[in-house]
């Protein structure tokens, strides 16, 4: 077994996350079968009771963990599907070491960091390494080196590096190379974080220089010298698209770098993502999407949609234009005018700002402007159609009011839980499609496999007024207690999933529901360049 290590210096927010998950797809190119691991060094659990204003969204793995964003790279570019072991938390690890001292495991010893923590931290690595038959397990530690969290994972990987044989263990560190008033490349920051490093016995066999542009000769040379590694391990990473960073990669030779530095033998080469790459770079057409939502002013709170839409744009020849909407300012201004190809209505919790988004989905339906509602999105479709075309002048959501009539609210068994944490509906659930609906068609088959991450449903009482009224739902999981696609046939396209489809795209293959909605975005964006309507 092999183990890549990628830390990361200078600051948080280098992509380290993109560069773990672009070596992934190097190497998964290569035919290696490929483990990733994120170690994220807060004391939380997972990342559910995160807020996106401060982490950026939580993605949802197949087994309904609640994850960092950067497990979503990870499936997106290696194309995995991923579980709750790939994600380790100073919580979980503490966990795990509290729970064996109460069992009495640790026979009477003082239970310290150094080895109880970091030997669990090493065994759960190579477990899942193990368990998940990996040729090459690849370990990211976030944060940045120095920080008192990420310490004991640092000495866990200080201690596998001795422990593993020589040429079975590479360590990759991500720093900044900024650049001056004059434009010069500026080494010391990474010599400082390479410092910082060898502090704590480590030392790295790889640099990547994230820089606003290529790394120059003289630059690398420098950091070669000073850092302690040869000149062709200091790896440029310019400022460029996420999906050509592995591209880039190779360019640099890091692929041949890792795979002598691992002493492993080169073998034929996959080219799908060069082609989707390549494809991307020749988008000659574009499309203007807007997403209308809460956490808007933060980039990466609906990195998930963001990419999904990308995969669905590159797939049709399209470049996505991104509106960011701030559903709250929609929500205190008198007049709605979106005036884009599509309006999207992404996943969401609480009161502030649903009028907002209620207001965009009226729009959208009234002006017959293609329409994806996400979780959330799907329940305010929901609401909004319940109100204005039922006649129910009070519908809402018990999430936002319980005085209205609930068109949305809780299933009897969830309204005996008091407690917020873990009383989510997560993960991969099977969904029953209908036959002959748009869903039908996008998917192309009757049972599809999709994420959750929601509470509240449909109220079943109300179905049959909706339906008499023209929705259909077309899609349902749960012997048909839960709803979970709705459509309006007389509509150029006004969909919504309760499910998150866009944790299941990926560049090669789009999700369905992002297909369609973006095929009919750009349809209607012809249409009104053509002067048909
Ligand atoms: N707040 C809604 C619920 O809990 C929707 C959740 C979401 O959009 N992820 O059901």
């Amino acid at each position: 077994m092999k183990f890549i290590v990628v830390t990361g210096g200078v600051m948080s927010g280098l992509g380290k996350g993109i560069t773990a998950a672009s070596i992934g797809r190097l190497l998964v190119d290569l035919g290696y079968r490929v483990v990733p691991i994120k170690i994220d060094p807060y004391i939380n659990i997972d990342a559910g009771t995160m807020n996106p204003f401060q982490h950026g969204e939580v993605y949802v793995l197949k087994d309904g963990t609640e994850v960092d964003l950067d497990l979503g790279h990870y499936e997106r570019f290696m194309g995995l599907e991923l579980t709750g072991e790939h994600n380790i938390t100073t919580g979980k690890i503490y966990r795990r070491v509290i729970e064996k001292e109460r069992r009495g495991e640790y026979l009477g010893q003082t239970v310290q960091i150094i080895p109880h923590v970091t030997d669990e931290i090493k065994s759960w690595i190579r477990e899942v390494a193990k368990k998940k038959d990996a040729e090459i397990c690849l370990i990211e530690v976030g944060g940045t080196v120095g920080d008192i969290e990420s310490m004991p994972f640092l000495e866990a990987i200080r201690q596998m590096r001795i422990e593993e044989k020589d040429g079975n263990f590479l360590l990759v560190h991500v720093t900044l190379v900024p650049l001056d008033a004059g434009g010069e490349q500026k080494t010391k920051p990474t010599q400082h974080s390479v410092k910082e490093l060898r502090e704590l016995g480590l030392y790295p066999d790889i640099i990547v220089g994230r820089c606003k542009e290529k790394l120059k000769d003289s630059t690398k040379k420098k950091i070669a010298l000073f850092c302690d590694v040869e000149k062709e391990a200091v790896i440029s990473n310019e400022d460029c698209d996420i999906y050509e960073v592995p591209l880039k990669f190779r360019e640099e030779k890091l692929d041949e770098v890792i795979l002598k530095k691992l002493r492993l033998e080169k073998r034929e080469r996959k080219t799908e993502w060069e082609e989707f790459v390549k494809k991307m770079r020749e988008l000659k057409e574009e499309v203007d999407i807007a997403i209308v939502g809460k956490y808007v002013d933060v980039k990466d709170a609906y990195l998930s949609i963001r990419e999904a839409l990308k995969h669905a744009g590159v797939h049709l020849g399209c470049k996505v234009n991104f509106a960011w909407i701030d559903s709250e300012k929609l929500e205190n201004s008198n007049e709605v005018e979106l005036n884009y190809d599509g309006i999207l209505i992404p996943g969401g919790f609480g009161k502030r700002g649903a009028e907002g988004k209620i207001m965009a989905i009226r729009y959208a339906r009234e002006k017959n402007i293609p329409f994806l509602g996400i979780c959330f999105g799907f329940q305010l479709a929901v609401v909004e159609f319940s109100r204005n075309v039922c006649g129910i002048r009070n519908a809402s959501s018990s999430e936002l009011s319980e005085s209205g009539e609930c068109v949305i609210d809780l299933l009897p068994e969830q309204k005996q839980i008091k407690e917020l944490g873990g009383t989510m509906r997560l993960g991969e659930i099977e969904v029953t499609i209908k036959p002959g609906t748009i869903a039908h068609k996008l998917y192309g088959k009757e049972k599809v496999f999709e994420r959750h991450r929601h509470r509240y449903e449909v109220n079943p009482e109300y179905i049959p007024k909706l339906e008499s009224k023209g929705l259909v739902f077309s899609g349902w999981s749960d012997s048909k207690r839960r709803m979970e696609i709705l459509e309006l046939p007389t509509h150029r396209f006004f969909f919504a999933t309760q499910f998150h489809p866009e944790f299941k795209s990926r560049p090669l293959f789009p999700s369905p529901p992002f297909r369609g909605f973006l095929e009919s975005a750009f349809g209607y964006r012809k249409e009104r360049r053509d002067g048909k309507i």
